[in-house]
């Protein structure tokens, strides 16, 4: 063996280890699998039962603390236990998904779960960047702290070129059309698409792009507004053959850091996308649901997309032993 040139064998063996890179066995306690509906259905008393628990646990924990507004938990970011804030309006219920601010590391719920999803996948062995469809947004800032390289971008209009950069709102941004990424195939090592596709009017091609540009063995992890109970996608509204939108339900807008009026909601998901996510092209696709009140991921289960692109590693081809470990990994793959 040469030993001269160490580091491209260990690239080499990275890429040949991504080949067989199984999503984990074991989740931490709160993190459910689910292959498809079938088998969600079949757990669904069980769930039902948790779910109400799952209210009681939460009064319960604001009285006994004698915190207002405070919950002890698990930071997964901070990697400590820390207090974590949450708002009580006066009027109506705690959005959970929203709050739960970790005191230490400023990241709500959904944030840290975010984070945590990452660490779980172990996506910090893969060899290429991790890249959010978001970038004005702390998640994108702690993604960033994480991993210098992380990728961000927002969606800046339809008269800017993938990849171009523009200052927008004082923030020097990268515009990305997700149905059309300006990234090379094989470059990204793991993709994090949160609450995007629900307002990407043909949201299909997206998937085929997030599968070209994720190396071999990239994860990809997704959440948009789910129906746990349906297989089928529903449309909310459509685009027009005028260009005009249509709302074929009412119209439901949500928050966006670069647009002000917010953004409207074309899609509310189902178990379909489960089987969208694997005819894209991937090994793996599953649907993780969270609810952790160790970690502070309370309120309703927080569903998540979950999928590995089939490994095949980059460049082997002149190492014969490589070879063989592609092999055998693909044959792990296809079996
Ligand atoms: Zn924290």
């Amino acid at each position: 063996m040469d030993l001269k040139n160490l580091g491209e064998h260990f690239a080499l063996w990275r890429a040949a280890r991504a080949a067989c890179r199984p999503l984990p066995a074991r989740l931490p306690s709160g993190f459910t699998r689910w292959k498809d509906l079938d088998e969600y259905r079949r757990a669904l008393s069980e769930v039902r039962r948790d779910w109400s628990l799952a209210g009681q646990y939460e009064l319960h924990q604001q009285i006994q603390h004698r915190l207002p507004g405070a919950l002890r938990a698990i930071c997964a970011e901070c990697d400590a236990v820390t207090l974590m804030h949450f708002d009580q309006p006066e009027s109506g219920e705690t959005n959970w998904r929203e709050t739960l601010r970790c005191e230490r590391c400023g990241l709500i719920n959904r944030w840290r779960l975010a984070m945590h999803l990452f660490q779980v996948l172990r996506t910090d062995e893969h060899l290429g960047p991790i890249y959010i469809t978001e970038q004005l947004t702390p998640l994108y800032l702690a993604f960033k702290r994480r991993a210098a390289q992380t990728i961000g971008s927002e969606y800046l209009g339809p008269d800017c070129a993938g990849g171009e950069t523009r200052v927008h709102l004082g923030h020097e941004l990268r515009h990305e059309d997700v149905t059309a990424l300006s990234m090379a195939d094989n470059s990204i090592g793991a993709i994090g698409c949160f609450d995007v596709l629900e307002h990407v009017p043909d949201f299909l091609p997206s998937l085929s792009e997030f599968h070209r540009v994720l190396e071999p063995g990239g994860t990809l992890v997704i959440s948009v507004p789910m129906n746990l109970e349906a297989y089928t996608n529903e449309r909310r509204a459509e685009i027009a053959e005028d260009g005009s939108i249509r709302h074929l339900m009412e119209p439901q807008y949500h928050g966006d850091p670069v647009r002000a009026e917010g953004v409207l909601c074309f899609h509310e998901f189902g178990w379909e996308l489960v089987d969208q996510i694997r005819a894209a092209g991937f090994m793996e696709s599953e649907l993780w649901t969270v609810w952790a009140p160790e970690f502070g991921y309370l309120g309703a289960f927080q569903p998540f997309f979950i999928a590995r692109k089939r490994g095949v590693p980059v460049r082997v081809d002149a190492h014969p032993a490589l070879v063989q470990t592609r092999l055998r990994a693909q044959e792990h793959a296809d079996g």
